[in-house]
């Protein structure tokens, strides 16, 4: 794929062509034009490092510089055709035939509702237990978690009720803590471009789950996660949580189609978080049930025992009952779909 395409004029006399072409040899770029065009258009690829301080605008017979964003590559399915497995406590995420259902409480707010929420959930069939100890808030009044002490309720949670546990995590100071006691890093859609977070959580080697950020391209996104993945850390799953349309008919825009994307461009894992997607309890299963017939890997869905008493995001928590109500549709989807191939090895 060219890195850049350099639209020459026209009239582009031999002279001046002659002088782009050795400003781009002497860069070390690979130039090639692209034939049957209208106009003279030069497709260049190779490392481009030493061509980003040359004014290539600037030279006489030079119409329009085309620079291709970055490409992601750790990320794509040309670095790795089977698809990544990423292994979360003892429970597993991506790869043919699983589906992997992620639920617990927007945020941890007491002992007993965490409790009572991640007993009802693990019933359910949940596989990991979600919660936030530090939540990101839209106004600075609102519940912002409880913290270290967040953290270390889920952990307990995690022991009681057998379940592996995923948290955000919104600072590159918070890593550690984090680390020690949850087993998947989230960072939150606020958060995918934070790119010094990015690299701190990739540094940590711990599982990821890196949400899409709401006005992210897929593009951004994949950069986003090949943050994480240059850092040495291959253990990232994507979430499509929706994407901020023009329509306050639901909280976001689920962009499924995103789902179809990520599978055919990048080898990592993706799942669906309809909670954060609508924003309201009755739209959560609908487009559960769209989620995994589109090919997701799993879920992430918010689920609280008392959904009137949650602190944050009560409108869109599901009661335990909706929930396993939910589990046994999304199951029969899964089941339903075509058989699967062998699963390939986690990543380490
Ligand atoms: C969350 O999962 O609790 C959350 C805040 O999600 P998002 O970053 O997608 O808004
Ligand atoms: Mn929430």
């Amino acid at each position: 794929m060219p890195r850049m395409l350099l639209v020459l004029k026209p009239g582009c006399s031999d002279a001046d062509r002659r002088r782009i072409l050795d400003a781009l040899a002497a860069g070390g770029a690979d130039v090639r034009e692209v034939p049957d065009l209208a106009v003279p258009v030069l497709a260049v690829t190779g490392d481009l490092e030493r061509l980003r301080d040359v004014a290539l605008e600037v030279f006489p017979g030079v119409a329009q510089v085309v620079r291709v964003a970055k490409p992601w590559t750790l990320a794509s399915r040309s670095y790795r055709a089977d698809p990544t497995v990423v292994r979360v406590g003892d429970t597993l995420v991506g790869g043919p035939g699983r589906f992997t259902l992620i639920a617990g409480p927007c945020a941890v707010e007491s002992y007993d509702t965490l409790f009572e929420t991640a007993r009802a959930v693990k019933a359910a069939g949940a596989d990991l237990l979600r919660g936030g100890a530090y939540k990101p808030r839209t106004s600075p009044y609102a519940f912002r978690g409880l913290g270290l002490e967040g953290l270390r309720m889920l952990r307990e949670a995690s022991r009681a009720v057998g379940l592996p546990t995923v948290s955000e995590v919104t600072d590159p100071r918070h890593v550690e803590a984090c680390v020690s006691n949850v087993d998947m890093l989230q960072i939150g859609t606020r958060n995918m471009s934070n790119f010094d977070l990015l690299v701190e959580v990739g540094r940590s080697g711990h599982p990821v789950l890196l949400k899409r950020g709401r006005d992210a391209t897929v593009d951004d996104w994949l950069l986003a996660a090949e943050y994480v993945l240059s850092q040495g850390n291959p253990k990232v799953v994507l979430c499509e949580r929706g994407v901020r349309g023009f329509d306050p008919a639901t909280r976001n825009t689920l962009d499924l189609a995103a789902v179809a994307v990520v599978r055919a461009k990048s080898h990592l894992p993706v799942i669906v978080d309809p909670s954060h997607a609508t924003g309201l309890s009755a739209y959560v299963a609908p487009m559960a049930r769209a989620a995994c017939a589109a090919g997701a890997d799993g879920l992430m869905v918010e689920v609280h025992c008392r959904p009137t008493e949650a602190r944050c995001d009560a409108a869109q928590a599901l009661t335990p009952e909706a929930f396993a109500a939910l589990v046994a549709d999304v199951r029969r989807i899964h089941a339903a779909m075509r058989p699967p191939a062998p699963t390939p090895a986690p990543a380490s």
